[in-house]
């Protein structure tokens, strides 16, 4: 299956007016000349996840970039009385076409179900926004050999059933390698995705789940972005760190080429 790769950089919670201007700029320009020199916008799709504060700032560099915009979470509801939340419509208002759902800082930090993502994705859905789903396990649950049984569960249960090709996007993240600098092996990493793939078959069927994009993220850097992208059914990367420095980033993006 000829799937196009994808690299997503979620700034997380960095980032202020000055600094976003001048990264979303860099990396609009890097794309650019990749785009003109190598034709990059018919290998990978780049996406960048800003906090919401910067999202209007953002998607003003990325105009005619073919670099999208995503937001790194969502309410599930479209309006209403949830202070502090922001809802699906805002973020397509933004001019967001991706969110970063059930990623584990948020099922860590705001006790995030694998239900609570469900619903969000299928919200994503109703408002026309692609759902970067992310699923993990933790340094514990490797160690106790339940990986593969985590990230499956995960899978079944964060995944809607009307999920396709054009409204979600997996990522696969360790949740011990995410910030820290430790990676998994590429084995370890071919032998999730593909029980990934597996889950999705068992719950969509082979001819959709085929068409799925499975990312890798945790700890990627321009050293090891080559090695990660270019495993078998890995298509491409969540980036956090990295990606807030353009130059890193761009580099990660050319590993693709
Ligand atoms: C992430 O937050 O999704 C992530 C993968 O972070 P980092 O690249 O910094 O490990």
């Amino acid at each position: 299956m000829n799937r196009k790769k994808i690299v997503a950089g979620n700034w997380k919670m960095n980032g202020l007016l000055n600094e976003a201007t001048v990264l979303s700029q860099e990396v609009v320009n890097g794309v650019e000349e990749l785009n003109s020199k190598e034709k990059l916008n018919d290998i990978c799709k780049v996406i960048l996840c800003p906090p919401f504060t910067l999202l209007y700032k953002v998607k003003e560099y990325l105009s005619n970039s073919g670099v999208a915009l995503g937001a790194q979470d969502m309410h599930c509801e479209k309006k209403g009385a949830h202070t502090g939340d922001v809802s699906p419509l805002m973020l397509k208002d933004a001019g967001c076409s991706y969110v970063i759902l059930g990623h584990s800082e948020r099922r860590t930090d705001h006790f995030e179900t694998n239900k609570v993502v469900a619903q969000k994705a299928q919200a994503a859905y109703e408002n026309g926004l692609t759902a970067i789903i992310c699923i993990g396990e933790t340094q514990q649950q490797r160690e106790n050999g339940q990986t593969i049984d985590v990230c499956v569960n995960q899978i079944m249960e964060s995944v809607p059933e009307n999920a396709n090709a054009d409204n979600t996007i997996i990522a696969y993240e360790p949740i011990w390698a995410i910030g820290t600098g430790k990676t998994p092996t590429c084995d370890d990493v071919e032998e999730v995705h593909a029980a990934i793939r597996h889950a999705l078959i068992q719950k969509m069927g082979k001819e959709n789940a085929d068409k799925i994009s499975l990312l890798y993220g945790g700890s990627v850097k321009p050293s090891n972005a080559k090695e990660f992208l270019s495993l078998a059914d890995v298509d491409g990367a969540l980036v956090g760190g990295a990606s807030l420095n353009a130059q890193d980033f761009l580099a990660i993006i050319k590993s693709v080429l």
